[in-house]
């Protein structure tokens, strides 16, 4: 229903002019200064819209033709890129889209941080922004025929089958492809989320870039898994290199992939691999950055932020399984690290003994349960790193953080949005934000990770 403040209609088919890109790719289109968000459109183009749905404050378009194109567009490499929901941006060129991540940055850390000021440095990018994933994880689901195994349909559950992706390591496709098939061979179900039947849920594979081990991980609906003896012995045939194959539980109905229990079915618990010079295993339920190469260059400017001297106490807020307390240990003299789940605080420690690293210490909990607990014990920081999920940190974290004073805070964020809220936070408490340095993590996508030094401000 179109009204005085909704210019549009469903099904109107209106010509646009695109001004912006939105964090998930889509580009935005204004009638009479109300938005409408077309997938693959850019900034810079026009083009016939056809409006799909109808919100009281924004619309969505589908694009029907393109009347100027932006010189930044490239043809999409890879031909699933239109049904899967994976890549957002494989349309935009590669500067292209590290200059939109800067602008990204900049735009919501004005907007929902107040700051204006902040210098955003251009987004750091890859060489070769191809096959960078050291993870996949593939839900399995049937068709007639049997098991298929693939990747959702943008914004369905319709799993759809697929050989390749464009942005994964070969050896994870040939891993996939091979569980597949001889998961396939032994007559096991895929799990079909709308009943809430069958057996294997997902493949998750994961590949040590430096060391070639690899992890198989069978996520099944039940402890039941058919024919397992015979699954890993053809896998173990197939692949040489594998060093961990596991089975994890998960009875629930969600999207969130693994369960809580996890056996090994053959090998290790882990596997091995090398960020820099330090070496980490790494379990099938552990955090670990998908972006092995720009893994690198994300530690290494937290470590600069830092500014370590080899005198300073340092806390890794959200440290998983070590990665940044052991870099920065390196240079400090004590680093204290905290982390929710407890098999990941298992590999830090192997981490840690693993490098022969003994000055960290690492503790399990709520980076804001634990972290005021070492406050109240004593225990203060010249720096602390945060490196929080999605939903930022907690402001119990944020309120112990400004009491016990460091000089310097580096925040490593997946979201800019969260990033500018707590950056709020921290400017109006004392914290003066220096610089924000985005490092581009997951290319072709909308995602963008930052890197910020806060410093204390002298009269506080
Ligand atoms: N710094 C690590 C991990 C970053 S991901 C690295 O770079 O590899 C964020 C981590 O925070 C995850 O390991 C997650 O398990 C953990 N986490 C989530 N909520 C938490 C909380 N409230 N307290 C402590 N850790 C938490």
């Amino acid at each position: 229903m179109a009204t005085e403040n909704v210019p549009v209609k469903k099904n109107d088919m209106i010509d646009i002019m695109f001004e912006d890109l939105t964090h998930d790719g889509a580009g935005v289109g204004k009638i009479a200064g109300f938005p409408v968000f077309v997938q693959r459109a850019l900034p810079g183009e026009t083009g016939t819209v056809k409006i799909t749905k109808v919100k009281k404050n924004y619309a969505f378009g589908r694009l029907l033709e393109l009347t100027k194109e932006s010189p930044d567009r490239v043809e999409a490499p890879c031909p699933i890129f239109k049904q899967c929901g994976g890549c957002q941006l494989q349309h935009l060129s590669y500067d292209g889209q590290l200059k939109h991540k800067q602008k990204h940055v900049r735009d919501v850390l004005a907007r929902i941080g107040g700051l204006q000021e902040v210098t955003v440095h251009p987004t750091l990018g890859m060489n070769d922004p191809w096959r960078y994933r050291n993870k996949a994880q593939v839900p399995i689901g049937e068709e007639e025929g049997g098991l298929i195994a693939g990747f959702y349909a943008e914004r369905t559950h319709r799993i759809i089958d697929m050989n390749e992706c464009a942005i994964q390591h070969e050896e994870n496709d040939r891993v996939v492809q091979l569980v597949k098939k001889i998961a396939k061979n032994y007559g096991i179900g895929g799990y079909d989320d709308k009943t809430h039947k069958g057996t294997l849920r997902h493949v998750v594979t994961r590949y040590g870039y430096q060391t070639g081990e690899l992890m198989v991980v069978l996520v099944t609906k039940g402890k039941e898994l058919p024919n397992k003896k015979n699954l890993v012995q053809d896998i173990r045939a197939q692949l040489p290199n594998v060093k961990s194959i596991v089975q994890n539980i998960n009875p629930k109905r969600t999207n969130v992939i693994f369960g809580e229990k996890t056996e090994v079915l053959w090998g290790e618990e882990v596997i091995h691999d090398y960020i820099g010079d330090i070496q980490f295993a790494i379990s099938a339920r552990s955090f670990y950055q998908v972006n092995p190469v720009q893994t690198e260059v994300l530690y290494n400017k937290a470590l600069e932020y830092a500014g370590l001297t080899g005198k300073e106490t340092v806390i890794d807020a959200y440290c998983g399984i070590g990665t940044i307390s052991l870099f920065l240990a390196q240079k400090a003299m004590r680093v204290y690290g905290v982390e929710i789940v407890p098999e990941a605080i298992s590999d830090a420690k192997k981490n840690a003994r693993l490098n022969g690293i003994g000055n960290v210490e690492f503790a399990v909990g709520e980076a804001e349960k634990v972290i005021p607990w070492w406050h109240a014990q004593g225990i203060r920081a010249d720096v602390i790193v945060v490196d929080p999920p999605r939903k930022g940190c907690d402001e119990a974290l944020l309120e112990t953080i400004v009491s016990m004073k460091p000089e310097r805070v580096v925040y490593v964020s997946c979201n800019p949005a969260t990033l500018a809220r707590d950056l709020k936070y921290l400017t109006a408490h004392g914290f003066e934000a220096k610089e924000v340095q985005p490092v581009d993590m997951f290319p072709h996508t909308g995602h963008v990770e930052c890197v910020v030094l806060m410093s204390r401000m002298v009269s506080n």
